[in-house]
């Protein structure tokens, strides 16, 4: 192992590998060999800690690393690792601090299946995801605006923005579009498979009911939390109503 160079994604997903298994030791490890994406590789490693309920181990990474305070699904973590250890003092104050600096509480992730069986997971506004996935996105928008009356809904947007434009780019980047952006990318007419943690947003599901105009015949299956939607032909299987 020592001469090989693990990229960042095949660390995080040790990470994982290693905190679900109950492993902090080891998850530990390799989340301080994470070097520029600390934030995810210390989530993915406190979500194990939220597994085995050690609070000790969330106290002692908090204080060392401080950036937690900034990423509210870290601080939902650790809130409720101190809510399940007893400690009601401290997760009532991880709550404030999350108010006061208005982080929002659960962020979206999607994960896609690709044809060559690889899970990609994405969050909103990740960074890793492909310039072709990103480029995918920017394209179907033009062709929905233009060809179907999309409107982009900046309500759905929680942040505040300087401007529409920024809001929009940022809608765009939902966790679920940056997903359908990827797979879209690939060739061939499959079923496109996407699972999110959250309940899809009014406008991510209005773009994905426009963009099955475009690919006619084609399924995409978004699994929400609320239920299944299943897209084709400019339609979804909930009817709008969900
Ligand atoms: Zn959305
Ligand atoms: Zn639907």
């Amino acid at each position: 192992m020592n001469h090989i160079v693990m990229s960042e994604e095949l660390l995080i997903s040790m990470i994982d590998v290693y905190a679900r298994s109950n492993n902090l030791e080891k998850a530990e490890h390799y989340a301080r060999l994470v070097k520029k994406n600390k934030t995810l590789a210390w989530t993915a490693f406190l979500a194990g800690c939220k597994k085995v309920v050690d609070y000790s181990t969330v106290r002692r990474i908090r204080k060392e690393f401080p950036f937690l305070e900034k990423d509210a699904s870290a601080m939902v973590l650790m809130s409720n690792v101190a809510a399940v250890a007893g400690e009601y003092g401290e997760k009532d104050k991880m709550r404030e601090m999350m108010d006061e600096r208005n982080l929002k509480k659960i962020p979206g992730v999607s994960y896609v299946v690709l044809q060559n069986g690889q899970v990609h997971r994405y969050t909103v506004e990740d960074e890793k995801v492909p310039k072709k996935a990103i480029d995918m996105i920017d394209s179907i928008y033009f062709k929905i605006a233009e060809n179907y009356n999309y409107v982009a809904d900046v309500s759905c947007v929680l942040r505040k923005f300087p401007d529409r434009e920024v809001a929009i780019t940022h809608l765009h980047r939902h966790s679920e579009k940056l997903a359908l952006g990827m797979a879209l990318t690939e060739p061939g007419n499959h079923t496109i498979d996407i699972t999110e943690n959250l309940r899809m947003c009014m406008d991510c599901h209005n773009f994905i009911e426009k963009t099955s105009n475009l690919y006619p015949s084609r399924k995409i299956i978004i699994e929400d939390t609320a239920r299944s939607h299943i897209f084709m032909n400019g339609s979804c299987s909930c009817g709008g109503d969900y």
